[in-house]
């Protein structure tokens, strides 16, 4: 069976190389945050081209401080994707804000920045928008509307390590870039981890206390604080794993081009990559005609694992049902949700594994 994700191959691979990194944080026992996370924090921020990152315990923790830092909190409102992955809601939450749940593009499956004026109220206070599926959202046509209206952006980067909008590295567009280093994310710890990249002193100087306790200076707690510390050892791995991400991303690139320029059958629908952007790829996403369960069976049976990004939005959670979302608020996002399935997309996929996908979903 060909795995959807198999991170097996690559911890074989570099295993010496992942072993002794993890060997040098224990020799230092610098568990938490420490020596390790610090030096990964300023290799990550060299890497995204802004002069500060923030290792933070997950993604989630991430959006949660990048909301704290801009001073939103109970009474306003954020502007989200309905079709992403949940954190990105659960960040507003946390602050006691409303996330309110802004369609995608029928093409791009990116948010739309053309339905997000109509959700402007005088509470909004932000738009987060989401790198989803590796491929830069429209920062432009989201930045114009956010200017208009004097409200900031952030980017939800938890699937876009390396992926650039006109040239430029998504995590450094907007006010801030947040990061997950989940494992099977393009970037990833052995465990938890995320970051937090901004070009703002203040902000950065803000989330260094909130993840910390509340304090830059120990045991004088200025605000609210949190145990939201990246751990040492999956700095000391992350250090490892981002000196192969170019290497990573160019092998991702190279099969979701194959699979864009292969997969040619009427029944399934591609994600649509604006030219002006280059994505990395972090799931590849496609719509099934009919019920996307029995293209997964079929592939399972063609020994190809595959799953689904994801089944039900987020406008349509249990979780915020409170809110008041029908069926149909979200068209684009609810369609997407009924069809989609998630093709294998790894670096370490074979080239003739990349061929037996192509066959198998063309013979559908
Ligand atoms: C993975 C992910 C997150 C959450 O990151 P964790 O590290 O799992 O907390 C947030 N947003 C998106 C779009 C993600 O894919």
């Amino acid at each position: 069976m060909l795995k959807r994700i198999d991170l097996k191959r690559d911890y074989k691979k570099h295993e010496e190389e992942y072993l002794s990194a993890i060997r040098a944080c224990c020799e230092e026992t610098a568990f938490s945050g420490g020596k390790f996370a610090d030096r990964f924090d300023r290799e990550f921020a060299d890497f995204i081209g802004v002069p500060y990152a923030q290792g933070v315990n997950n993604g989630t923790s991430a959006l949660h401080c990048a909301m704290s830092a801009l001073g939103i909190g109970a009474g306003d409102e954020v502007i989200v994707p309905a079709n992403t992955y949940i954190a990105t809601a659960w960040g507003v939450t946390y602050t006691g804000a409303t996330p309110v749940f802004a369609d995608c593009t029928p093409d791009t499956w990116e948010i739309d920045p053309s339905v997000i004026e109509d959700k402007i109220t005088d509470r909004t206070k932000a738009i987060i928008g989401v790198h989803l599926y590796g491929q830069p959202f429209d920062f432009d046509g989201v930045k114009k509307i956010a200017d208009r209206h004097g409200l900031y952006v952030v980017e939800d980067c938890a699937q876009s390590h390396g992926a650039l909008y006109k040239g430029k590295m998504t995590g450094s567009l907007g006010d801030i870039g947040c990061f997950s280093f989940y494992p099977g994310k393009n970037l990833y710890a052995f465990g938890e981890g995320g970051s937090i990249t901004t070009k703002v002193k203040e902000y950065n100087d803000y989330i260094n206390m909130m993840k910390n306790q509340g304090c830059a200076v120990r045991y004088l707690h200025e605000i609210t604080g949190y145990n939201y510390r990246l751990e040492g050892m999956m700095g000391a791995v992350l250090s490892v794993s981002l000196r192969y991400l170019p290497e990573w991303t160019e092998r991702r690139r190279q099969i979701g081009r194959r699979y864009l320029a292969e997969i040619n059958n009427p029944k399934i629908t591609m994600q649509s990559h604006p030219s002006d952007t280059d994505p990395v790829f972090h799931l590849f996403e496609v719509m099934t005609e009919g019920d996307p369960e029995e293209f997964l069976k079929y592939m399972a049976d063609n020994g190809i694992e595959c799953n689904r990004h994801y089944p039900v939005p987020c406008h349509l959670q249990k979780a915020y049902e409170h809110l008041g979302y029908k069926p149909g608020d979200c068209p684009n996002a609810e369609k997407l949700a009924a069809h989609c399935a998630t093709l294998p997309l790894f670096p370490e996929m074979t080239d003739d594994e990349v061929s037996l996908v192509i066959d198998r979903v063309n013979a559908y």
